[in-house]
């Protein structure tokens, strides 16, 4: 699974920002359900092959479902069976012997049916049991998470249809344990079935589900009924279904179907947004050894998805945030190429062997999250993969929180909590800091004799170690006790001191985090009279010094010299020492740490030499992180910059890093820039478009006004952003209907960030109408994100509005006195909901 990331990155910043008094005045409470050892799930009986046959009432939500699941006893023979079926009405169960149904006894409590065999069954003998059933997801009691916002297994969206500007869909998502809201099963990762799923639905729909599309059969009353079938066994977190009016596009892969599933608006771009994933399957197959593992790979995207996508088996479900039109990828999408590489990896490392329960996550997420790192590497370069491992690994360091937990973890609070910043994010580095110190070749042995010892079946932490010291011939428990079993990491100080007397380098490392200290190997390089030199050391102790002879005094030593370690380090390196670093040490992360010490004492010489030299950096994110710190204010640096932006401007691969360029040469306001801004304006890049609507904008509003009239047809992403924030400036009630919709379609995060201005806005506003769409949006926004805190930030700006109102009210006549005494009405109607709701 993967997180949806802008919601919830802005969710815990907007959290931070308006709840953090609150938080921090909390006293810490003990947790009673951290106290509970999260065993593996007994098996008492197990999945053998599961058989449903579903349809749907779109009036009710509801699920009527018949199913057939056979299992048999795992070890010891038994006379009962244990399902988990959440919320369901369970009509019948009885057991299906000799083309027959015997009623059977049970008992329901809402979660888990207790259901009576007909005789003990020894683990030699499979039963069949029916079931007939209906799901009621809308109606279930669930409880969210940071990977998903709730769990109620089944989703329709716009089932009556209402909304004109959303499709009619459903769609399952099943991670954690939520499958069992729509069939009864046991519902837990260390099971795994065979599955058969038939689906009647209206004939215009198109169906997905796991496995082969086995059988369409038309039905007298107009629907139809296909049927999926799985023939390899997959875990209930992994079943899907989707139902909806989408456009598949057909592309293949060692003659397996690859397939695309998407709205009819997005479907001419399938081959622009999916179109590598053969190429990945085929990366993928060749690293671990073993190819692709199931007869096909769909991909679908659907409406208001609850999480960031889930590699259901064979069927990985994307939310919107993957959509892209040719045009939009003109600026490249890297977060949905990720997304796609991520799902794809855990088609083996999840699929093919699960995790065998939530507390061994890790085989799965760290691995997942791994992908992103290995792919980057593989189709765009050292560099690329560097930063993807790098900015994964800040964001792990980040999160002060993260370094109490375990990437193993026996105790939690809810397994939701698993799907965190140590499973992701920490656990990538552990097993790329694995890869590193092994090399490729035995890693990836390692991964294919883990993925076949365990194929189809479960794996845990310990197998991976033991596929680990088979394919290396070495013990790797320091490793996995320090990195999976123990919470945190390295608090690295590294300092230096040169004695010219007796040509001695020494370093001095000191581990200062609490708990142990960590075996970490490492390199160190030292460079010195034009070469440099690699050591290896081992730092085995809290502290460390390492003595080198040299015989010139070094310009650099690099702790850690493939810059891999997962560490939070201080380094005592002088800027002199970081000019030097950014031109001759080689990787990425050499570079960027060169950036950021200039961007921190931006005014000595060293630090406009670096920024300089990276305005022109072979890494494309590297120019534009140099490019968004360089200070043109002072005469020397502009002077310096300034003819290496205009040729960026112009000449720049990375249509991203031009648009960084103007957007720098905005802030100049200079009259000079207006042809280069009016030229950039036809650009075909929307970030390069909005980059110059914004210089324009700056120098002449009625000439950037008229220019985003004609944009008004097209635009997105950044271009959009520079046309709404143009508008609420200067804008008035000609512009608001382009201005009420893009803040309604923008994404989450760009919608806080204009919440402001666009109040702003319908405080100049002249016409009721539009002040009140406008208003209506901000109460349900306020009401939507409530949890981040949005009512209090809202509440003033509704209060603000409806005084303005009031007073036109004052000074109106006649019909518009009516209308604007019944605009302020329903204003206060709004702050008086919105008020009750803070209470509530
Ligand atoms: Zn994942």
């Amino acid at each position: 699974m993967l997180f949806n990331r802008t919601t919830l990155l802005w969710g815990a910043a907007f959290a931070l920002l308006f709840l953090s008094n609150t938080l921090s005045a909390q006293a810490p409470k003990a947790d009673p359900l951290l106290s509970i050892y999260r065993e593996t799930a007994p098996k008492i009986n197990d999945l053998v092959h599961t058989k449903l046959d579903v349809c749907f009432d779109y009036k009710k939500c509801y699920l009527y479902g018949k199913e057939w699941v056979t299992l048999k006893p795992h070890a010891y023979a038994t006379d009962s069976l244990r399902l988990d079926a959440k919320g369901m009405d369970i009509k019948n169960i009885s057991i299906f012997r000799a083309g027959k149904n015997y009623p059977l006894k049970f008992t329901y409590d809402s979660l888990t049916l207790a259901i009576s065999l007909d005789k003990k069954y020894t683990p030699a003998e499979s039963y069949t049991i029916y079931i007939s059933y209906t799901s009621k997801p809308n109606e279930l009691k669930t409880q969210g998470s940071a990977a998903i916002n709730d769990a109620k297994g089944l989703y329709f969206i716009n089932p009556d249809g209402a909304d004109a500007t959303k499709p009619i869909e459903v769609w399952t998502q099943g991670e954690t344990e939520s499958s069992s809201a729509w069939f009864p099963t046991i519902d837990k990762p260390n099971q795994k079935t065979t599955s058969e799923i038939s689906m009647t639905v209206q004939s215009k729909y198109v169906t997905l589900s796991n496995g082969r599309l086995a059988s369409q059969k038309p039905n007298p009353d107009g629907t139809r009924t296909d049927t999926w079938k799985m023939d390899l066994p997959h875990s209930p977190y992994l079943f899907m279904m989707a139902v909806g009016d989408f456009k598949i596009y057909k592309d293949t892969w060692h003659s397996k179907e690859v397939s695309y599933y998407l709205e009819p608006k997005y479907a001419p771009y399938a081959k622009d947004i999916f179109g590598f994933t053969p190429e990945v399957m085929d990366f993928y197959s060749k690293i671990l050894g073993i190819e692709y593992p199931w007869n096909k790979y769909s991909q679908i995207v659907v409406r208001d998805y609850v999480s960031g996508a889930m590699e259901n088996t064979t069927a990985t479900l994307h939310g919107q945030q993957v959509q892209a039109t040719r045009h939009e990828l003109v600026d490249g999408k890297p977060e949905s190429e990720t997304d796609i590489v991520h799902e794809l990896f855990h088609q083996w490392f999840g699929d093919y062997v699960t995790a065998e329960s939530w507390s061994n996550l890790t085989v799965n997420e760290s691995f997942a999250d791994l992908s992103e790192t290995l792919w980057a590497e593989h189709k765009h370069g050292a560099d690329a993969g560097d930063e993807v491992n790098y900015q994964a690994m800040q964001q792990y360091l980040r999160s002060p929180a993260a370094k109490t937990k375990t990437l193993v973890r026996f105790y939690y609070h809810d397994k939701e909590d698993v799907f965190d910043v140590v499973t992701y994010q920490k656990g990538g580095r552990v097993l790329n800091m694995l890869r590193h110190f092994l090399g490729d070749a035995v890693f990836y042995k390692g991964l294919n004799i883990y993925l076949k010892q365990n194929a189809f079946k479960n794996g845990e932490a310990e197998q991976l170690r033991l596929a680990f010291e088979e394919a290396s011939g070495l013990d790797l428990n320091w490793y996995f006790n320090q990195w999976y079993y123990s919470p945190g990491h390295p608090e690295l100080k590294i300092s230096y001191k040169w004695d010219a007397a007796s040509s001695t380098q020494t370093v001095y490392l000191q581990q200062t985090q609490a708990g142990s200290p960590f075996i970490l190997p490492m390199f160190v390089d030292v460079y010195a009279g034009g070469k440099k030199e690699r050591h290896q050391i081992w730092m085995r102790d809290r502290a460390d010094t390492l003595s080198f002879k040299v015989a010139t005094k070094p310009d650099l030593v690099n702790v850690d010299g493939d810059k891999i370690l997962l560490a939070q380090k201080t380094d005592a390196k002088t800027l002199d020492q970081y000019v030097f670093q950014y031109f001759n040490a080689p990787l990425y992360v050499d570079r960027i740490e060169a950036i950021n010490a200039a961007i921190a004492q931006p005014n000595e010489d060293g630090a406009q030499k670096i920024l300089l030299a990276a305005l022109g950096d072979k890494y494309f994110n590297l120019r534009i992180r140099a490019i968004n710190a360089i200070n043109l204010s002072t005469p020397k640096m502009h002077d310096a910059a300034l003819p290496v932006l205009t040729h960026i401007i112009k000449t720049d691969e990375k249509t991203l890093v031009r648009a960084a360029a103007i957007n720098a040469l905005v802030k100049l306001n200079d009259a000079a820039n207006l042809p280069l801004f009016k030229e950039a304006i036809n650009s075909p890049s929307y970030a390069v478009q909005g980059a110059a609507l914004n210089g324009i904008a700056a120098l002449d509003v009625p000439d950037a006004l008229k220019l985003a009239k004609g944009l008004e047809v097209d635009n997105s992403g950044t271009l959009t952003t520079a046309m709404v924030k143009l508008y609420m400036a200067n804008g008035s009630d000609a512009e608001f209907p382009f201005i009420s919709t893009s803040f309604a379609n923008a994404p989450v995060q760009q919608k806080f960030s204009m919440v402001g201005s666009y109040a702003k806005l319908l405080e100049k506003l002249t016409q009721p109408k539009n002040v009140k769409t406008g208003v209506t949006q901000l109460r349900d926004m306020a009401i939507r994100y409530k949890n981040f805190g949005t009512i209090p930030f809202i509440l003033p700006m509704l209060d603000r509005i409806e005084g303005l109102t009031q007073e036109q009210v004052k000074i109106a006549t006649g019909a518009q006195k009516a209308e604007l005494n019944d605009l302020a009405q329903y204003i206060e109607g709004l702050v008086s909901e919105l008020k009750k709701k803070q209470q509530a």
